[in-house]
């Protein structure tokens, strides 16, 4: 029989059948998957195939090719990683303009890693009933910038309880990862989303566990309109996978499409002449801001603190 893995707890794994039945499994020998160095070899979200026992546990003998995955890049010297959760639709980035700012570097740092394991990403503005007026406009502007990229963008405010329905309805039928650093109002969105959930993350101890080594472990919760929502308590980003940073403009999808056109086809767009990446800035194609944080990822600004759990 298959099931969707929506718990771990290290050498336990809740599995949830196709008539809905929860199984409790584990892993019989050694399960090693290609080309990835990690601390656990099934991750929330993985279909797997199994046998039930005697006494009424089962016994996982297989998993089927991930769509994708994300992985928390190890912080110690084993240089392991660990899956955070696999066959993801869609990431949704929450962040707000107001108490506290989030500053579009955040927000691009986390598109890039998310183009990178081809998850698409929502942006959802949080606590819009509080922005002054210069934060509406700087709300409007971000938000046709963001579009004009080609992410979806939502406005909501949860404590309101604006436009919740909008994002049920990108939700609906999709496994989603949530994200968000400290003070968006992540739980309290969630919350008003599903009230059911009565999830255990909160911002306090998400703080909490801010620069410990604790391994984590990814939840899936079933939605009660459909779909699935995976929390990652204590993760505020994901880290990025590894890639050479001459690629980093493959995943600003707004540069993505000049590549062909700059006249070094290994053009990094920074100091080359005839680059269409720096003509489109030039011309106002590209926003300043986008181009700004496209030059602090690729020199490795912060970088520490992204990999990290530092944010
Ligand atoms: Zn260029």
């Amino acid at each position: 029989m298959k099931g969707i893995v929506i718990k771990s707890t290290g050498s336990w794994y809740s599995v949830r059948l196709a008539n809905k039945e929860l199984i409790e499994a584990r892993i019989k020998g050694k399960f090693r998957l290609k080309g990835i160095k990690s601390t656990n070899p099934i991750a929330v979200g993985d279909v797997v195939t199994l046998k039930e026992e005697e006494d009424g546990t089962a016994v996982i003998n297989a998993i089927d090719k991930r769509k994708n995955y994300i992985i928390r890049k190890s912080v110690n010297l084993s240089k392991r990683s660990h899956i955070l959760a696999a066959n993801v639709d869609q990431a949704i980035l929450v962040v707000t303009l107001s108490q506290p700012k989030t500053y579009t570097e955040f927000i691009d740092r986390f598109l890039v890693s998310a183009e990178s394991y081809h998850i698409p990403t929502i942006i959802v503005f949080n606590k819009i009933d509080i922005y002054s007026d210069e934060e509406k406009e700087e709300l409007a502007f971000l938000k046709y910038c963001y579009e004009n990229v080609g992410y979806q963008c939502l406005t909501v405010s949860a404590t309101e309880q604006t436009n919740i329905d909008s994002i049920k309805e990108v939700m609906k039928g999709k496994v989603s990862v949530i994200s968000g650093h400290s003070g968006v109002g992540k739980t309290t969105l969630l919350n008003t989303i599903e009230p059911t959930l009565d999830l255990k993350t909160s911002e306090i101890s998400e703080m909490h566990l801010q620069g410990k080594h604790t391994t984590t472990f990814a939840e899936m919760f079933e939605l009660s309109f459909g779909g699935y929502l995976i929390d990652t308590p204590g993760i505020k980003a994901f880290g990025l996978i590894d890639f050479k940073k001459e690629e980093l403009s493959h995943y600003f999808l707004e540069m993505r499409e000049l590549l062909n056109d700059c006249h070094f086809n290994n053009c990094v767009h920074i100091n080359e002449p005839k680059c269409a990446v720096k003509n489109a800035l030039e011309n106002d194609e590209i926003p300043a801001f986008r181009y700004n944080n496209y030059v602090s990822i690729y020199n490795g600004d912060d970088d520490e603190n992204y990999r990290g759990l530092g944010y």
